[in-house]
C-alpha cells in the first residue's frame, strides 16, 4: 500500500512542499505520495476526518486553515498549543496529532540572520495569521522583551496578543494599528523586522514602503516564492541584514518529514529539490479540488504563473 501525505490549504498549487517532500520520500525509498488538496473552509472538517484512514502518514496544513485545524485534531503538541496554530498533522494510531514545526523553522531562520551577533530583544512583526503566531511564539521563547504586531485588520492582531497573554506576561507584546507613522516610529526603535503577511508574492508588492526602513535591521521575509522579495531588495538598499523564507521552509519541512516517517530527513536532497524548483519552476502536478471544486483537477503552474505566486 502506498502511503499518503497531503497538503491541505486554499490555494495549494503554488506550494514547494510537495516537490521537496516527494524528493525526500523517493531518496529514502519510502513508498509514499505527497498530494495537493485544495479545500475551502467548509470542506476542512471532512478533509481532516479522511486522514484517519490507514493509508495516511499525515498532512501539512497551510493558508488559511492553520488556526481552524486546532479544534479538529485529537491532541496538540506544546508548540501547537502555544501558537494556537497547526501546520503538520501526524497519526498516532487512529488519533490525529497537531504540531507546529513553523516555530522551529523560524528559530533556525532567526539564528541564521543574527549570526554571531547578540540576539536582539525588540521585534516588529507584520501579520497576525498562523505564521505570525509561530513567529511570536519563537520570539517569546528566545527571550524578546518587546514585540509589536501590525496587521491590516487590527482585531486579529489583538486576538493574537490575547492568545499569548499568559506566556508573554513578563514582557511587552502589543498590537498596533497599521499606520505608516506608527510603523515608522516603531521601526526606529526595533532591531528585528519579520514579514509574516502574504504580501510580497507579486512583483513589486511589499508590505511597507522602502523609505520606512532604517539601516542595521535584521529583516526576515517568510515569503519564499519569489526568493528575493521587494521587501528584501529594499532592506538590502537600506543597509539591513536580510533573509528570505526558504530556510524556514526547509527546516519546518525537515521536522515534518521526521514526524511522518520516524526517519532523519535527507536535508541535502530537500535543499537540492528547492534549488531545482527555484531554477526550473514547479513541475506540473494534479491538484485535488475536493467536493467544492467545480472544474475537477487543475494543475500547478510553472514558477512564472500567477498561481505559483500565491501564498504558501
Ligand atoms: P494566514 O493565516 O492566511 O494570514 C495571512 C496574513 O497576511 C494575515 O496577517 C493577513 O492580514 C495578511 N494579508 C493577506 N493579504 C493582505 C493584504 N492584501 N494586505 C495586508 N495584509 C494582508 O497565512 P499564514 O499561514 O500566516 O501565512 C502568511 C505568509 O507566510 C504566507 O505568505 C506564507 O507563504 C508565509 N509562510 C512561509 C513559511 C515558510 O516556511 N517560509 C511558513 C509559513 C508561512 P489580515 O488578517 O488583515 O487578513
Amino acid at each position: 500500500m502506498t502511503n499518503r501525505v497531503v497538503l491541505i490549504g486554499h490555494p495549494v498549487a503554488h506550494s514547494f512542499s510537495g516537490a521537496m517532500q516527494q524528493a525526500a520520500f523517493d531518496a529514502l525509498g519510502i513508498d509514499a505520495r505527497y498530494e495537493l488538496w485544495d479545500r475551502r473552509g467548509i470542506d476542512l472538517a471532512d478533509a481532516i476526518a479522511e486522514l484517519r484512514g490507514d493509508d495516511f502518514l499525515g498532512a501539512n496544513v497551510t493558508i488559511p486553515h492553520k488556526e481552524h485545524v486546532v479544534s479538529l485534531v485529537d491532541h496538540l503538541t506544546e508548540d501547537a498549543q502555544a501558537t494556537g496554530a497547526v501546520n503538520v498533522i501526524s497519526r498516532d494510531g487512529k488519533k490525529l496529532v497537531g504540531h507546529n514545526t513553523d516555530v522551529a523553522g523560524f528559530k533556525a531562520a532567526l539564528d541564521k540572520v543574527v549570526g554571531k551577533q547578540k540576539m536582539p530583544r525588540h521585534a516588529v512583526v507584520l501579520g497576525a495569521g498562523g505564521a505570525a503566531r509561530a513567529v511570536v511564539s519563537a520570539l517569546i521563547a528566545e527571550g524578546f522583551q518587546r514585540i509589536v504586531v501590525f496587521n491590516r485588520h487590527l482585531h486579529r492582531a489583538e486576538g493574537l496578543v490575547r492568545h499569548f497573554s499568559r506566556s508573554a506576561s513578563h514582557m511587552d507584546l502589543r498590537a498596533m494599528p497599521w499606520h505608516e507613522s506608527v510603523l515608522e516610529a516603531e521601526l526606529a526603535k526595533t532591531k528585528v523586522l519579520v514579514n509574516a503577511t502574504a504580501l510580497g508574492m507579486a512583483p513589486g508588492e511589499t508590505p511597507i514602503p522602502a523609505e520606512l526602513l532604517p539601516p542595521d535591521l535584521f529583516v526576515i521575509d517568510l515569503i519564499y516564492n519569489p526568493p528575493v522579495t521587494q521587501l528584501i531588495r529594499d532592506a538590502v538598499s537600506a543597509g539591513d541584514v536580510t533573509l528570505g523564507g526558504e530556510l524556514m521552509l526547509l527546516q519546518q519541512g525537515a521536522h515534518a518529514f521526521e514526524l511522518w516517517t520516524g526517519q532523519a530527513a535527507p536535508i541535502d536532497v530537500m535543499q537540492a529539490e528547492l534549488d531545482k524548483v527555484r531554477e526550473e519552476g514547479l513541475r506540473q502536478v494534479p491538484v485535488d479540488m475536493g467536493p467544492a471544486g467545480e472544474t475537477g483537477g487543475s494543475v500547478a503552474g510553472a514558477a512564472g504563473d500567477t498561481a505559483a505566486r500565491r501564498p504558501a
